[in-house]
This record gives C-alpha cells, structure tokens and sequence, in this order.
C-alpha cells in the first residue's frame, strides 16, 4: 500500500512527499515533527516530517504556516514532557516496590522479581 508523507520547511513554506506508513504518527507519535535526511529544495535547511494526515497550508496561508509550526512544536514538548514523567514515574515505583519486597522474609522468586526490577531501573538511570 503505497502511502506518502509530508515533509515541510516552515521558513519557506514549502512541502514534499516521500514514501511512509499509514499509520505512522499514530503508533509512533514522536515522529511528528522530526528531522530526517529530507532537505528544502529552496534554503536547504532540514525539513521536518508531518506524517500522512495532517494537512499542509497553502503556500500564501502565512498564518496557518505559523500556527502549524506551533501546533506541532507544543506536541513535541507535551509529549516528551509527558513521557518524562512517565518514567519518573515508573522509576519511582519500582524502587518503592523493591524496598517493599526486600523487608519481607526472603524468598526466591521475590529475589528473582527484585533482580527484574533492578535491570530495568538500570534501563532508565
Ligand atoms: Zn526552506
């Protein structure tokens, strides 16, 4: 299933299309508003990818060019903000959950679980 993605330069408000996945910016969010290798043929800066659904401004439509770019730049932040605290989060709990099986008597599958929430912990700090 051939789908297209845009690629966009706000400075020149300019698009091109290149070949992706439908459903892309869905399952993988922080794709939106990536770089990639896709370069404006115009001021030759990096162009950032929109993905296949969201609508691209007419070229004269400067307002609607700015607001994108917003729109686009606020989700990134939320985003990565949000995944952030998730792990904050996740790290959070998973020492609270190891200080709680290691006060209790010992035994080898909570030594085994302990050992699991250690590895990850290692994961994220
Ligand atoms: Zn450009």
């Amino acid at each position: 299933m051939a789908c297209k993605g845009n690629w966009v330069c706000f400075d020149c408000r300019v698009s091109t299309r290149r070949h992706t996945w439908k459903g892309i910016t869905y399952y993988c969010p922080d794709t939106i508003g990536m770089e990639g290798d896709v370069k404006c043929q115009h001021c030759g800066s990096v162009m950032k990818f929109i993905g296949p659904t969201i609508r691209v401004p007419a070229k004269r439509k400067i307002k609607e060019w700015q607001q994108l770019r917003e729109e686009i730049l606020a989700f990134r932040q939320d985003y990565f903000r949000e995944r952030r605290a998730l792990m904050v989060e996740a790290v959070h709990e998973a020492k609270k959950n190891i200080e709680k099986l290691k006060r209790r008597p010992f035994n080898k599958e909570r030594e085994k679980l302990i050992r699991e929430y250690e590895r990850n912990l290692a994961k994220y700090t």
